[in-house]
């Protein structure tokens, strides 16, 4: 275990990447809204809020860009965010630098965020090209039936903590290049990043030149700011990430006046060990899955269950990786799990590892150790050994526990996999192609990424991210994601002499 040195002051540092990034001091001191790092739990800044009314009038201004945008060309479009990616690319180290001090992430974890940003910004500029829609076969002679897909509005954005920036840029790298306007709500926990990251696609914007004015704008505060995203009128999409509580809040105010959602929320994901398993590669999978990140991904590993034949090989190679994974100061590059992010995060986790002793569970970890700090939260992931599927199991608990079940039928084991709440990833670990397929199949599992021989954390951007039920069932990031910031209109174009009807239906006037 690292000790994190008292003497570093992470507001210094946090201040001279956002000064190397343009991000004005005024932006960030003299606010309502601190900030900290979970690193060492000093604040690193004072934010102003932006009030109901002020919220109302960006979006109101993000409303205008729009109409002017959805006129450019959507290669066009493209330029913009290719420029983004450009100059993502050379503030990769500050900004990486960044996410590390403001969510705890390790250095290669927060350089891999900003390379997520790179990524969909690739994506999007091939995507600015290949906006298509179908060609129909039309029943009538002499008529073409075709879809188009048109800008849909201004895309309201609100993303959780632990992934402070990419969650923003997968959303808007496809709507700018779909032709919309972005207004973003960010994290009240990570609110310097966010700043420093609009900061790097105003450097863009500028480079670009004609863009309208107020294009991309973020709403600094807390839930009450991405209230106003989901109630204004004028924002015909919200794509909200965070936890199943505010998706059930968000999701029917959406609904209400109908307005689209994208809700990606909690995750509660398993991994299962079938008896033809490569164990070495599992233990490895299942430690960054379980461990990485301080179990603080919505895709983490929280459950896992091992069949008998194994458990008594793995699961004590397992325990030596979780004594021996080295836990500490996310910024001095040895460490390979960091802070929890806050006060909050620690206690729910030790409430959930109470609960986990009352239903029997055996536990291996899971302590706090002191850092060198009183308001930083250290802890060691705990590996609590189950004798049943039930309890805190059947919860995402947004810390660093991995349940671990026995099974001995696969049958059962499919349906214990699936009995939660949360649908987002899932992996097998097995060299039997019955049982990797059937994971797969309509009756395998129920979760929106489904792996096999590789962990549950950890996508691509190029395929569609998101979960099933309390998920919230939303899409985004890559394959075809986009269509959910445009609106489809199908057209039917009769350059016959006559009008037939369709169906047959018939209705002359004499
Ligand atoms: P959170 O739900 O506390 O907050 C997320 C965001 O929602 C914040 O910006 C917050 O201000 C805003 N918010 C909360 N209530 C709101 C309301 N009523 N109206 C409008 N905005 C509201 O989540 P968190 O603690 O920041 O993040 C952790 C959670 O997010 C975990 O459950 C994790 O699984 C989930 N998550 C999911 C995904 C995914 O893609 N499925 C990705 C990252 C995180």
């Amino acid at each position: 275990m690292n000790n994190v040195p008292v003497n570093l002051s992470l507001k210094a540092e946090a201040a001279s990447i956002l000064n190397r990034l343009d991000v004005d001091k005024a932006a960030y001191t003299g606010g309502n809204l601190s900030s900290f790092s979970p690193v060492t739990g000093e604040q690193t800044g004072s934010l102003k809020t932006v009030s109901a009314t002020e919220a109302v009038q960006i979006v109101d201004r993000a409303d205008v860009a729009f109409r002017a945008w959805r006129l450019v060309p959507a290669p066009k479009r493209g330029e913009l965010v290719r420029l983004f990616g450009e100059e993502l690319r050379a503030a990769k180290a500050d900004l990486g630098r960044l996410v590390s001090i403001e969510a705890g992430k390790i250095p290669s974890e927060g350089l891999g965020e900003v390379q997520e940003m790179i990524d969909i910004c690739d994506f999007a500029v091939g995507l600015s090209r290949q906006l298509y829609g179908l060609t129909i076969a039309t029943e009538r002679p002499g008529h073409r039936m075709m879809e188009t897909w048109h800008p849909l509005g201004v895309i309201g954005i609100i993303s959780a903590f632990n992934f402070p920036i990419a969650v923003w840029a997968w959303n808007a790298a496809l709507a700018l290049v779909c032709g919309n306007s972005v207004v973003w709500k960010p994290s009240e926990k990570t609110p310097l990043t966010a700043l420093a990251a609009q900061g790097i696609l105003e450097r863009a914007l500028k480079r670009f030149g004609d863009a309208p004015a107020n294009l991309a704008q973020v709403l600094i505060g807390d839930r009450t700011a991405g209230e106003v995203l989901i109630d204004h009128p004028k924002v015909p999409l919200v794509s909200a990430t965070g936890s199943t509580r505010m998706g059930r809040e968000v999701g029917p105010r959406l609904a209400k006046r109908f307005a689209r959602a994208i809700l990606e929320l909690g995750g509660n994901n398993g991994g299962i060990v079938c008896p033809s398993a490569d164990l070495d590669m599992a233990l490895r999978a299942i430690a960054f899955g379980a461990m990485g990140t301080a179990g603080q991904r919505c895709t983490t590993l929280r459950r896992l269950f091992v069949h008998e034949s194994v458990y008594d090989q793995l699961v004590p190679r397992l325990k030596t990786a979780y004594s021996s994974v080295s836990v500490g100061n996310p910024l001095d590059g040895s460490a390979l799990v960091g802070p929890l992010i806050d006060k909050l995060a620690f206690e729910a986790m030790q409430r959930a590892i109470a609960k986990a002793k009352t239903h029997g569970g055996a536990v291996h970890g899971g302590e706090r150790f002191d850092a060198g700090s009183a308001d930083a939260y250290y802890v060691k992931p705990a590996l609590v050994e189950m004798p049943a599927h039930e309890g805190p199991v059947l919860e995402e608990t947004f810390a660093p526990i991995l349940y671990v079940l026995k099974y001995s039928d696969f049958h059962t084991v499919l349906a214990d996999h699936n009995a939660v709440g949360a649908g987002l990833s899932s992996s097998i670990f097995t060299l039997d192609m019955r049982e990797a397929e059937r994971f797969l199949a309509a009756d395998g599992s129920d979760c929106g990424i489904a792996n096999v021989n590789i962990g549950t954390s950890g996508a691509e951007i190029g395929g569609a991210f998101g979960g099933e039920k309390e998920t919230g069932g939303g899409r985004e990031s890559g394959s075809d994601a986009w269509k959910a910031y445009m609106r489809r209109a199908t057209n039917t174009i009769n350059y016959s002499k006559a009008l037939p009807l369709a169906q047959g239906v018939s209705f002359i006037i004499e």
